[in-house]
């Protein structure tokens, strides 16, 4: 961006258990005057605007970089506002509702009149979520408006997990930036479509299939979920065929018998540090012992998946900044949380898995 189109970015912290009410309402009176702000939900860092207003969610786009036919999430703060955008609210919404509302759930609706295609990437339907975050859900309330928030990343980034990846990214673009400090997942939402039968998970998040079955029975997953979408397939959640999540380094999982994989990665990092590349490792707690080459991180540790989530977007943003060529993982298991945990992963290194033997 020119230097001269830039826009003084206002930067404010504050506590998620202690809100400065004064912050909620400049956030506020922003989003009103059709401006953006960031600010922490429990997933990633959403970038906000006036969901109902189609110049300011146009905003969104421009300041990310973001492709115009990949759709905005939109925030509400209570079910009152729900009404207003969409046209009906199918029984098995109301349950996934009550159940996970507020929560890291996306419900996919039919979108009533108010709202543009311009929020929505010319789609007749809209993504709702109704987010667990003191800081989003007052902001919400305060401005009175459904606000549209795609992650506050420049597209293409790892999405935001703390102020600074923010700042990083969109500093001299955005109006606002809520500093509320580290968020507590991690990754971004669990999407479900419930305008078809069985309901449709388009993206995996922390509310996972076996937790959506609990409550409204058998849902079905979209393929782009698991498999590499191919160019000429538009998948149901048109932001899944984008390369999301991706480090600028070329990375690598490698899967197999845990000591097998770490001499075999050390062994790969030798060779690539010797020609001249620097290197990057990710591996958890259980084995970071097991590791002696490159710059090695451990995300967390496989006894609770959420130590992985919360770190994953940090660490891969940390390779980019120390300008990493080659990133080496371990692969993480799949199973309930862990399946969206491998799909960001998966994404991030353009599915590119050796299994050791
Ligand atoms: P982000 O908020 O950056 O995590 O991106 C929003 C995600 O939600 C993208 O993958 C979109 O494709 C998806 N999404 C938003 N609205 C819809 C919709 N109406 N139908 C399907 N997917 C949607
Ligand atoms: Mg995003």
């Amino acid at each position: 961006m020119e230097e001269n189109l830039r826009i003084a970015t206002i930067v404010r912290k504050t506590d998620e258990n202690h809100t400065d009410r004064s912050i909620i309402e400049e956030a506020a009176s922003i989003l009103r005057a059709g401006g953006l702000v960031a600010f922490p939900t429990e997933t990633v860092y959403g970038l906000g605007a006036d969901a109902l207003h189609e110049e300011a969610s146009g905003k969104i786009y421009a300041a990310k970089g973001r492709p115009s036919d990949n759709p905005l999430i939109v925030h509400i703060a209570d079910e009152t506002q729900l009404a207003p955008i969409v046209q009906t609210v199918p029984e098995k919404a109301k349950a996934l509702m009550k159940a996970f509302w507020p929560g890291p759930l996306t419900i996919i609706f039919r979108k009533s009149d108010v709202v543009p295609r311009g929020t929505t990437g010319g789609l007749d339907t809209v993504a709702v979520r109704m987010p667990e975050h003191k800081i989003a859900l007052e902001l919400i309330r305060v401005s009175g408006l459904p606000v549209a928030a795609p992650s506050a990343n420049t597209s293409g980034r790892p999405s935001p997990t703390n102020a600074s990846h923010v700042y990083e990214d969109l500093n001299g673009r955005i109006d606002m930036i809520i500093d509320g400090g580290t968020v507590g997942i991690g990754i971004e939402s669990t999407i479900i479509d419930v305008t078809c039968e069985p309901p449709m998970i388009l993206r995996p998040g922390y509310i996972t299939k076996e937790k959506l079955e609990r409550v409204i029975g058998p849902v079905a997953v979209d393929k782009a979920v698991t498999e590499p979408v191919s160019p000429d397939v538009i998948p149901r959640a048109p932001g899944m065929k984008y390369k999301h999540y991706a480090p600028k380094a070329d990375f690598t999982m490698f899967s197999g018998e845990a000591d097998k994989v770490a001499a075999y990665i050390n062994r790969l990092a030798e060779e690539k540090i010797c020609q001249g590349y620097k290197v990057g490792v990710i591996v958890c707690d259980e084995t970071v012992d097991k590791y002696q080459a490159g710059d090695v991180v451990s995300v967390g540790t496989r006894k609770n998946d959420i130590t992985i989530s919360r770190n994953l977007y940090r660490v891969l943003r940390e390779f980019d900044n120390k300008k990493v060529d080659y990133i080496f993982g371990e692969t993480f298991t799949d199973d309930e949380f862990g399946q969206a945990i491998m799909n960001r992963m998966l994404k991030a290194a353009g599915y590119q898995v050796e299994i050791v033997t």
